[in-house]
């Protein structure tokens, strides 16, 4: 049973009205598409949002692979980095200090942080020990799953219908479905990008027989985007996968992004993890609130959008799991997923000491 009165059908309701009084799918929010035609198959200039990633716009197509995709820990800045991202575990009251009196809002990724990387995506499960903590923190606290993955399945690896779903990097945003069966019409839902869904099932069509050569490669449909995983093509291979950017040439109302051994294709769109963020935050009526304090935790580039944000807002924290150091935007770090039950099964218990912030943080 949730301790927070956002999961109950009638907030569901509030949060949709104040945004959205247009219907429950945010029509309203959409945001443009920069192409217009939708099957405009046209020799224009790839859109590769590097920048927009992280990485540095310049470099060859393979340095920006092996950018977003690093291996292990490099050199000795551990210390200086660590004092720069502190644990969020050994720092756990100074980085819930400023929480103090607030509406916390927890927003998690999914992959490398809630289940480790392997090799076969489809086997990315998380734990029960980690189910047991997203649950009991979802108790005290909104929660939302932040993924690129399609929504349905990082649901079907989450099981936790008390949780916000934001699939395809954010592209396609679901409220809690245990309150779906109370009025359907209520629930917090969000689609960006459905116009170029026969566009991207083309090209993943279309890469999938691209890829089949290259030993290792595979092509992932999260159906608002596609992911092809490079975690197990041996490195001197990596060249090889430049077939993907042959390929989206044709396809200017897509682009191509890089995240952990894995490139993302999406619609050009101006949407990402930090949009769908800010989105979640205005759906549960808090946008512009400075009350609202949201803890972000993520492993990747495509999290740093989120991280963002919340730099620009001045209010909650970033979290980046990571076990070795990285260039980020957020304030704090875990090293792996271990540590990011300890941290939840702490903000669980934290909601539970009783005390001013206790009861105030509660919504
Ligand atoms: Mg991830």
């Amino acid at each position: 049973m949730t301790k927070h009165a956002a999961f109950s059908s009638q907030a569901v309701l509030t949060a949709v009205a104040a945004p959205a009084p247009a219907g429950p799918h945010f029509s309203t929010f959409a945001p443009p598409l920069k192409g217009g035609a939708l099957h405009c198959k046209k020799h224009v200039g790839l859109h590769v949002d590097l920048a927009a990633t992280g990485v540095a716009v310049g470099g060859s197509w393979l340095e920006s692979m092996k950018a977003s995709s690093p291996r292990s820990a490099g050199g000795g800045e551990n210390g200086d980095w660590t004092e720069m991202h502190p644990s969020a575990l050994a720092r756990f009251e100074a980085a819930l200090g400023a929480a103090k009196g607030m509406k916390i809002v927890v927003f998690l990724d999914y992959d490398g942080t809630l289940s480790p990387i392997v090799e076969d995506p489809d086997r990315g499960f998380m734990s029960e020990e980690m189910r047991d903590a997203v649950r009991c923190v979802a108790e005290h606290f909104p929660t939302a799953i932040v993924s690129g993955r399609c929504r349905d399945k990082v649901f079907d690896f989450v099981k936790l219908t008390e949780l916000y779903y934001a699939g395809s990097h954010g592209m396609d945003i679901e409220g809690p479905a245990n309150h779906v069966q109370a009025n359907a019409e209520a629930a917090v839902r969000y689609q960006a990008g459905s116009e170029l869904l026969p566009v991207i099932e083309e090209v993943y069509h279309t890469l999938t027989a691209k890829m089949a050569p290259i030993a290792g490669a595979m092509v992932e449909n999260n159906k608002y985007c596609l992911s092809v995983h490079f975690r197990c093509v041996r490195e001197e291979e990596w060249e090889s996968m430049n077939e993907v950017r042959s390929v989206l040439k044709e396809y200017p109302d897509l682009k191509l992004t890089h995240g952990r051994k894995v490139l993302e294709i999406r619609p050009s769109i101006k949407w990402d993890k930090g949009k769908a963020l800010e989105f979640l935050l205005s759906s549960l009526g808090y946008a512009g609130r400075d009350d609202v304090f949201p803890i972000y935790i993520g492993d990747d580039r495509t999290d740093e959008d989120a991280f963002k944000v919340l730099r620009g807002m001045g209010q909650g924290i970033g979290i980046l799991v990571s076990n070795f150091p990285k260039e980020t935007a957020a304030s704090y770090s875990l090293r792996h997923p271990a540590e990011v039950i300890e941290f939840l099964d702490k903000l669980a218990k934290y909601s539970k000491q009783g005390d001013g912030a206790a009861a105030t943080m509660a919504i």
